[in-house]
């Protein structure tokens, strides 16, 4: 009797994670993890599925925490034998890195300086999503599909990196480890007050996205380069969507912002691409 398939959201007790994994329940043919770093929020999401009749599973996975990764790793192994399905969703804004529509936020929110907040936000949306995929590509099956939820606000940083970067990163044979020494340089600097005079960006949150969809072309040429049979790594973005994130200032619904993570988990077996792409809802459609 062959294992079911599996797939694993992050960052799901809420927001658009949930949603992500209430469309997976629906949708995608095996067992779905709603994941979250806290057992009461995960539980208690979980139970509010089930209230509508639908069943996912259940694991703790704090991205930030080595041990919790390889829990989960293990626990996949040995009870599905791989996995199927990966959406890096887990990630944090800071207030003052939040804009609308309408630019930055006028209530500068000052509580937080800034060394702290490009730190935390690199750990998190960059080196922590990184980790989870580092531990858990290993264990891909043929026919996988990776969803890493970046943002377009990534372009805000990009068009504020200078050329020197921007080569680096957009140099087509780019390993991890440069990109993790650019991001640790970033960080770096950013703690010293430097990060503008060495060319980066003052929009912390746009940096990690940026280097996530880094990530996103580098993995997906690294499972090439092992023998990866259709498998698919993506980034995308999911929209401007009113979640506690965004202070519920988004336009988009959650149902509208999680369509094209989840088209991205459901691309069908042995399609071309996107392969080691960013997309936004725009560019889906088009595919
Ligand atoms: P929410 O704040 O509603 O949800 C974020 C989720 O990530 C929560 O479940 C939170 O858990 C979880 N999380 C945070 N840190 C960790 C951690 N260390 N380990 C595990 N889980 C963690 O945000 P959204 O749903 O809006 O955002 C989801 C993703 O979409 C993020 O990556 C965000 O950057 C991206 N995005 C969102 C946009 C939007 O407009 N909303 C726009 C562009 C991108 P907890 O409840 O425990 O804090």
């Amino acid at each position: 009797r062959m294992a079911p398939k599996v797939a694993v959201v992050t960052g799901a007790n809420k927001g658009i994670g949930f949603q992500i994994v209430k469309d997976l329940c629906r949708q995608f043919k095996g067992d779905v993890f709603l994941t979250a770093r806290d057992n009461s929020r995960g539980q208690a999401a979980v139970q509010m599925l089930e209230k509508e009749g639908l069943h996912p599973k259940y694991h703790q996975l704090d991205i930030s925490d080595h041990s919790s990764i390889v829990r989960l790793k293990d626990f996949l192994q040995n009870t599905y034998g791989g996995l199927d399905v990966l959406v890096n969703n887990a990630g944090i804004l800071y207030e003052s890195e939040l804009q609308t529509e309408k630019g930055p936020d006028t209530k500068p929110s000052t509580d937080v300086p800034f060394s702290e907040v490009a730190e935390r936000t690199c750990q998190i949306n960059f080196f922590a999503n990184l980790e989870v995929s580092e531990v858990l590509l290993p264990i891909l099956r043929p026919h996988a599909r990776v969803c890493n939820v970046s943002s377009a606000r990534h372009e805000k940083a990009l068009n504020e990196i200078s050329q020197h970067w921007k080569d680096k990163l957009f140099s087509p044979d780019i390993e991890m480890k440069e990109l993790k020494d650019i991001m640790d340089s970033y960080v770096k600097a950013a703690k010293q007050n430097k990060h503008l005079e060495e060319g980066f960006s003052g929009f912390s949150y746009g940096m990690a996205k940026l280097a996530m969809n880094v990530m996103t072309a580098i993995h997906q040429r690294e499972v090439d380069e092992n023998g990866g049979e259709d498998i698919l790594i993506n980034a995308c973005a999911p929209g401007f969507v009113a979640t506690d994130l965004t202070q519920h200032k988004g336009h988009l619904t959650v149902e509208e912002g999680a369509a094209t993570p989840v088209s991205l988990c459901l691309l069908a077996p042995n399609v071309k691409g996107p392969r080691g792409m960013f997309l936004t809802k725009e560019m889906m459609s088009k595919q």
